[in-house]
């Protein structure tokens, strides 16, 4: 059993009266048990994140700095251990959670620790006579968040650092079957130096800890990384209490290959970009949208490239593709890729044989957009492959999904790559690649993506409000504007 509640700066067991399993996806192992927060615990950290908000609030810009870029060295130095309990808990090759998560985390902890020496507004100025204006940028205050189980340390990053760069406290349920590593985000925080209850974490079922974490008065803002049927019930509970929402949803990114692409590299891209993290994640490509004249050699070079993959276990750095999450996962997915079967020509997408939730990757080609794999978000080593002759229709391809978080176009054209950047609907369309992220970009959606950045200066604007301070520098009694109340101003001086 494993203390996995973090309040006030310190670990401890939640008050809830029953054990979660931890798992591995890979072998189905329990690696602990935990018991979860309960309404009570989610107040306690509420008021923990209250009581620290403020004072952390007024702690200048370059002392914020400076405990996050502590943080990023602990971390660099426990680097490999935290990779370790990653690739475990999420079930990610272990050189996946080495060579991207990890140092993608730290990559983020630096940029906001710089970010948070640079938050501007307006500079002061008389927009009326005798009156000087400025802004201030200020805290929201008392962050409620929840993430997801696909990358749990950088979701969890990517909701902890704008917002507490930006002066705020923050309550953070991570996914209840993965919180190993965002504890240990907290707890390395705290050891570089973040005052106790500037970051809490609550885990347990979103059934439980969610509810009670959306229901609870006490928070200033809601920020949620999640499902669009989740996101929901959140932007609900904003609705209830009149709060600030940030919502981070689902994607179904297209991936638009023109007849002027670099097949290869278009390939390439495809298998890397829908086969990363198992396709776990929200950015993947999913939807390949490809010209006429390059769609058979597309094909079948992404069901010869699929076919090579090796799966195998996740501590053997020569894996490249793990399991799904669950068994109920890879259930979910595989009813996908059988459905499809019976009607498309399917390419893989066998279960494989033994021991954790794995699955071949599938590419179903001939998809038509009213096929639910062309629609509905797997969240698999799945793609689904589009034919189409004109580029509006590509476009009109790329855009015939309720999302709109990322995409791609492939093609050497300038003037189409400007045209399908503009058109196409998304946060983030990339051209020539597929799902490279940044720190310093902002990474958000459009649609039923949600609304918000990640990351960036960007995500600093949702976590700040912009606050207008008006000083009088006349020393004038009445002023002109008193007209509207006193008709004589004449004594006015
Ligand atoms: P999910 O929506 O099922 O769960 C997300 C979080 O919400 C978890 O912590 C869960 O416990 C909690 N939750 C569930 N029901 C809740 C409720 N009723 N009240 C409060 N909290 C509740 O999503 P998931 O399966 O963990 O993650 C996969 C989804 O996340 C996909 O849709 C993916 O596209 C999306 N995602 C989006 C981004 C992005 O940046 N836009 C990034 C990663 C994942």
């Amino acid at each position: 059993m494993t203390e996995m509640q973090f309040l006030a700066g310190a670990r401890r067991a939640g008050s809830g009266d029953r054990t979660i399993p931890v798992s591995d996806p890979s072998t189905g192992e329990v690696i602990t048990t935990y018991t979860p927060a309960t309404e009570r615990d989610v107040t306690d950290a509420i008021a923990a994140a209250r009581s620290a908000a403020g004072e952390w609030g007024r702690v200048p810009p370059a002392e914020r700095a400076g405990v996050l870029n502590r943080a990023s060295r602990i971390l660099a130095d426990r680097a490999v251990e935290v990779a370790a309990v990653e690739s475990r808990n999420a079930g990610k090759p272990i050189r996946l959670a080495t060579e991207f998560d990890v140092p993608g985390t730290i990559d983020n902890v630096e940029f906001f620790a710089g970010a948070a020496r640079h938050l501007e507004g307006k500079a002061a100025a008389e927009y009326v006579l005798g009156m000087t204006s400025f802004i201030r940028r200020q805290p929201v205050g008392v962050v409620g968040s929840i993430s997801p189980w696909n990358y749990p340390l950088q979701m969890a990053a990517w909701k902890i650092l704008p917002a507490v760069a930006a002066g705020n406290a923050i309550v953070l349920k991570p996914a209840e079957i993965t919180p190993l590593t965002t504890v240990l985000l907290a707890e390395i925080l705290t050891e570089a130096g973040l005052p106790a209850g500037v970051v809490n974490v609550v885990s347990g079922p979103g059934s439980v800890t969610g509810t009670a974490l959306l229901r609870a008065p006490g928070t200033d803002m809601l920020s949620f990384t999640g499902s669009t049927s989740v996101g929901r019930i959140v932007q609900q509970a904003a609705v209830e209490g009149a709060r600030r929402v940030h919502l981070e949803l689902g994607g179904k990114a297209p991936f638009v290959v023109f007849n002027d692409a670099d097949l290869e590299a278009a390939i390439h891209g495809a298998v890397a970009a829908s086969l990363v993290n198992a396709g776990q994640d929200c950015t993947a490509a999913t939807r390949a949208i490809v010209h006429s004249s390059l769609y058979s050699d597309f094909v079948a070079g992404v069901a010869e490239l699929y076919a090579t993959v090796r799966i195998g276990p996740t501590d053997d750095p020569a894996t490249d593709l793990g399991p799904v999450i669950s068994p109920e996962h890879r259930a979910r997915v595989s009813g996908f890729i059988e459905r499809a079967r019976a009607e498309r020509r399917v390419f893989g997408g066998e279960l494989v044989d033994g021991p954790g939730s794995y699955l071949r990757p599938a590419l179903i080609a001939d998809a038509d957009p009213v096929d639910e794999w062309f629609r509905e978000e797997i969240f698999g080593p799945v793609l689904t492959v589009t034919p189409f002759e004109s580029e509006a229709e590509a476009i009109a391809l790329a855009n015939d999904t309720v999302y709109g978080l990322a995409a791609s176009a492939w093609t050497r054209d300038v003037g189409r790559a400007m045209r399908v950047t503009r058109d196409i609907q998304a946060g983030c369309v990339w051209v020539n690649d597929h799902i490279t992220i940044v720190s310093d970009m902002p990474h958000g959606g459009v649609k039923q993506s949600g609304f918000g950045k990640d990351m960036s200066d960007y995500s600093l604007d949702d976590y700040t409000t912009v606050k207008h301070v008006a000083i009088d520098s006349s020393g004038v009694a009445r002023r002109p504007w008193h007209r509207t109340v006193f008709t004589d101003t004449s004594a006015a001086g």
